[in-house]
């Protein structure tokens, strides 16, 4: 009888091998996170986005086209982002069968800048103190966590954990994955630490504050335009050319999800250039290693 068996598992076997399982449905929020989750799930996954380019992750609302296929998905991973507060509790109630992990749960935050430049001072007493920006109300938590390659890579290992259990048999691949992209993220921090470690000029000015994590990451600061997501009045303008000529800031950043007015007006005042660099373009790596380069080259005489 046994042989019998062994031969309907033999005949088996290729139909069992050939059909691919179900990808995992994945939800994330940033397009950069479409990326670490392929780079890990490879084929295993099935990723959509839900903010759309050029849109902004602090105000975005889901379209209902996307509130329809999120019944459908297996796994949310939240960043952190400002529209997740106001919508986790419909897509939770969309889909209450799915996992919903926030892959930025317990990495330290950041507070935002803040646009008057007396915080400064008191920023540093207050991590002196300890405190989290979350007991400090008046201090806003930076969501930008992706910007700063090794906390992608903790994020990673998240990642790799939650598709692990929602999938277990595709463990290995998972494993395999997040080997490769964290030792590709490594590279990725050693270039860039090496790129900027003797720049004269540590000091970026941006539009719009996301690089916040990669400034702490690289020893850098960035002094941001905006105030509260909008363009600075004449006074504030004003003291921010004062500001960029002291400093002797050559290149205003911009992304292309917000105006470049402003950055337009001090790059005019202070005879300096606006470069693009965008924190949620697709291709993670290939755009780091880019911005390290654009701001190299910025800040050398
Ligand atoms: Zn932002």
């Amino acid at each position: 009888m046994h042989r019998w068996l062994s031969l309907w598992l033999f005949l088996l076997l290729p139909c069992l091998t050939a059909a691919a399982p179900p990808p995992v449905r994945v939800f994330v929020s940033v397009l950069p996170q479409r990326t670490f989750v392929e780079r890990i799930g490879g084929d295993r996954v099935q990723v959509q986005v839900m903010v759309q380019p050029g849109a902004s992750p602090h105000t975005y609302d889901p379209s209902p086209r996307q509130v329809a296929a999120l019944a459908e998905a297996d796994l949310y991973l939240a960043i952190g982002v400002n529209f997740e507060a106001a919508w986790m509790g419909r897509i939770r109630a969309t889909n209450p069968g799915m996992t919903i992990l926030d892959t930025a749960q317990g990495l330290r935050r950041r507070t935002l800048e803040a646009h008057d430049h007396g915080d400064e001072a008191e920023h540093q007493a207050d991590q002196q103190r300890g405190h989290d920006a979350e007991s400090h109300p008046d201090h806003q938590a930076d969501p930008h966590i992706w910007t700063s390659p090794p906390m992608v890579k903790q994020m990673a290992a998240r990642i790799r954990d939650a598709l692990t259990d929602l999938d277990p048999a595709g463990g290995p691949t998972y494993a395999a994955g997040y080997a490769t992209f964290a030792a590709e993220l490594d590279a990725l921090d050693a270039e860039i630490r090496a790129r900027l470690a003797d720049l004269p000029s540590r000091r970026f000015m941006v539009f719009h504050p996301a690089w916040g994590y990669f400034a702490d990451a690289y020893g850098l600061t960035q002094v941001t335009i905006e105030h509260e997501g909008k363009e600075p009045g004449p006074k504030a303008l004003a003291a921010l050319i004062d500001q960029a000529r002291r400093e002797q800031v050559r290149v205003i950043f911009v992304q292309p999800q917000f105006s470049r007015k402003a950055a337009a007006q001090v790059a005019a005042a202070i005879g300096g250039r606006v470069e693009v660099m965008d924190p949620l373009a697709a291709d993670y790596v290939a755009n780091l290693r880019q911005v390290a380069q654009v701001l190299a080259e910025a800040n050398r005489p």
